[in-house]
Order: C-alpha cells, then sequence, then structure tokens
C-alpha cells in the first residue's frame, strides 16, 4: 500500500467550480490558486474538437484560460504535447530557470511527464488522478453506436462533470441532449468490459498515482454515494511539494477539506486494487484476455450486442474467480 503525506475529503469553495468538476474540484483550484498567485506559470488543459469528437491537450497560464472538462475517457497524447509546448518554448529564447508547471497526470504517465519537464529546466507539480483504466477513443464511438447516435450528428460530448457523479452528456446539432450515467448504464459496461482499454491496463498496479505530488479520488463509499450530489474529491500528497500547495489553496480558502485516514482513500478505491492485484498474481489468465479482448474476429462478434452482454457476463465471472 502507498503511504501518503496527508490525505483529505474537500472541494472546492468556489460553487461553479465545484459542480462543473468530476468530484469536488479541488484539482481545478489548485490550478486556479497556483495561477492566480503566480506559484505556477502554466497549466495543462484541455480543448473539445467536435470535429474528432475528442478532446486536445495544451498549455495555459491564466485561470480564465483554463476548460473544467471533468474526466476525459479517452486516450490523448498528453506526452507530445508537452513536448512540443517546451520546443515551442525553448525557440521563443525564453529562460526555463524557476518556471513551474501543472500537469495532470494518469498513473502510468506522471514519471515520464516529470522527467520531460526537468530535462526542460522546468518543475512539474504533478496532479495524479486515479485511474482503474483507460478507453480508447473506440469506446465513445461504440456507445454512440448503442444509442443509434451517428458520429455527424454529436455536437458536444463530456464524461462527467456538472454535479456528482454525473455521467456522459451528449448534445446533438439538432439540440437533442442525451444523458448516460456513469453508473449501472450501458457506458459502465462497455467502460468494464476491457475490450476498449489500453494494452498497458491490463498489467496495470497503480491505482493511487504513486509517483504523482498530489492525487484525487472519487469517494466510491457508500456514505458519500448515498447522500452526494454536487461532488467531493478524496485527495491526498504524497510530496513536500504537493503538500506545501495543497495547504496554500486550503489556507487561501480556495479549498475547503478535512484530513482524513489513508484507509478512507484506498478503501473507496479497493475492488479496482484488488482486481489489478489478481490479474498480476495471474499471468496466463492476464495474457489470455489480452490476446481474445485484441483479436479481430473476436471483437466482431463481442460487440455485437447479444455476444457483448455475454462477453460482460464471462469476464466478470472469471474476474470474480480469480479476486
Ligand atoms: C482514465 C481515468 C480513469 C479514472 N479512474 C478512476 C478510478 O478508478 N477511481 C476514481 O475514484 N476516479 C477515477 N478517475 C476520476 C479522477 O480521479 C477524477 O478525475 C478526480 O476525482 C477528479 O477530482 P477533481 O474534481 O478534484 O478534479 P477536477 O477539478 O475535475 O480536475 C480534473 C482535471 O483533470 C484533467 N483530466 C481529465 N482527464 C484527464 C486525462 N485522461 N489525462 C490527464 N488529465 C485529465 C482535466 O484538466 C480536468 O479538469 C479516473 C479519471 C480518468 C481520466
Ligand atoms: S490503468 Fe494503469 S496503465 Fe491503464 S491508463 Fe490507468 S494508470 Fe495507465
Amino acid at each position: 500500500m502507498e503511504k501518503s503525506k496527508h490525505t483529505y475529503i474537500g472541494y472546492s469553495t468556489d460553487e461553479t467550480v465545484r459542480y462543473k468538476a468530476s468530484s469536488g474540484g479541488v484539482g481545478s483550484s489548485v490550478v486556479k490558486y497556483m495561477l492566480d498567485t503566480g506559484q505556477a506559470d502554466y497549466a495543462l488543459s484541455f480543448t473539445y474538437d467536435p470535429e474528432s469528437i475528442s478532446y486536445i491537450p495544451h498549455f495555459v497560464s491564466k485561470f480564465e484560460d483554463y476548460s473544467i472538462t471533468g474526466s476525459i475517457y479517452q486516450e490523448m497524447n498528453i506526452m507530445s504535447a508537452l513536448k512540443q509546448f517546451l520546443e515551442e518554448f525553448r525557440e521563443d529564447r525564453q529562460d526555463a530557470v524557476g518556471r513551474r508547471i501543472i500537469l495532470f497526470s494518469l498513473p502510468c504517465q506522471a514519471k515520464a511527464l516529470r522527467a520531460i519537464c526537468r530535462k526542460a529546466g522546468f518543475e512539474a507539480v504533478i496532479i495524479g488522478l486515479t485511474c482503474s483504466s483507460q478507453q480508447s477513443k473506440e469506446a465513445t464511438s461504440y456507445l454512440l453506436s448503442r444509442l443509434g447516435i451517428s458520429e455527424d450528428e454529436v455536437s458536444m460530448l463530456q464524461y462527467r462533470g456538472n454535479g456528482w457523479p454525473s455521467g456522459i452528456q451528449i448534445k446533438t446539432k439538432s439540440g437533442r441532449e442525451i444523458f448516460v450515467n456513469n453508473n449501472d448504464s450501458i457506458w459502465t459496461e462497455i467502460f468494464h468490459s476491457r475490450l476498449f482499454i489500453q494494452k498497458r491496463c491490463f498489467s496495470c498496479n497503480n491505482t493511487l498515482n504513486c509517483y504523482a505530488d498530489i492525487v484525487l479520488a472519487d469517494p466510491w463509499l457508500k456514505e458519500y454515494m448515498s447522500t452526494e450530489t454536487v461532488g467531493q474529491t478524496l485527495f491526498a500528497t504524497y510530496t513536500e511539494l504537493g503538500e506545501k500547495y495543497i495547504k496554500k489553496a486550503i489556507e487561501a480558502k480556495y479549498v475547503v477539506a478535512k484530513e482524513v485516514s489513508y484507509d478512507l482513500l484506498y478503501n473507496s478505491q479497493k475492488p479496482t486494487i484488488i482486481r489489478k492485484e489478481a490479474y498480476n498474481s495471474h499471468p496466463p489468465i492476464r495474457k489470455w484476455f489480452r490476446r481474445l479482448f485484441v483479436s479481430k474476429t473476436y471483437r466482431f462478434f463481442a460487440k455485437k450486442k447479444l455476444f457483448f452482454n455475454l462477453h460482460c457476463r464471462v469476464k466478470s465471472k472469471i474476474e470474480n474467480l480469480i479476486t
């Protein structure tokens, strides 16, 4: 079990930020605090591109330019965007010394993002997301096909945010609005089908983002799930740097939070942690799943409505047997 310095539950004091964010908006509020007060020079943000129904990473220097997008459940090339940004910074002959950049990161990308920044002379503050798995863009395409919506019709698609736990919000060019719950829905089945996850997710064991400075999570715990509708973030700090900026954001009243036990964070993600441990302790099953789920023939049938349900049931049975 990774050990955090401090663990908290809290939310943004800005009601709009809290509502628009995935959980309680603590991540976005730390960005707001650090950019507003000049403690960071740049932050990673994402812009929705309606043409490709995808999110494009870019860098902002003012909170006004930062988009509160919620969690983005499709693979993006953040590494390339960061390298390009740092290269352009260097070509402008700007001095990187003393520059600080805030990066949101999945657990598997945190180390590499920090190393890229360090090489360019930047100090990175990594706000890590908890992660069960990341989907390919095909998961979104498959969802749209199951909903009977053509990709050409979509004008906006957001996966989380606007209340908690919220879900997928789709707007069509003709003005139709479709909402798909984050829990107990066709999207939940697609998300957990493992048909659309990245190959690396089959052997991942870093759910709680132990290389980040701060980790953010949803409080997937009975007491919050039964009452919370706006959102709270369960979060922890792993480094002095992370703790320093969390403390400052709390002192400056950008965030309200109370300290809780690390067990709360662990327990909120326990099913994912156990499932990942089970995959890692059963390499033949992991290997078989990974091979089968990428096979063109298997995918052709598994994505048919009838077989998809069967696929999900059998996959869950096997996962239950090994956990
Ligand atoms: C692929 C994925 C898997 C997840 N799995 C889990 C899980 O298993 N358990 C759990 O509790 N929570 C999970 N989350 C949710 C995540 O931990 C929440 O985003 C977090 O609780 C948000 O807290 P917040 O409201 O304080 O952040 P916010 O204020 O909403 O800020 C989060 C910011 O993260 C950035 N961001 C969104 N998606 C990505 C991405 N893919 N890569 C990099 N940056 C991004 C955006 O800039 C966004 O504004 C997952 C998120 C993603 C993207
Ligand atoms: S499950 Fe692991 S490997 Fe997959 S995206 Fe999340 S952190 Fe990366």
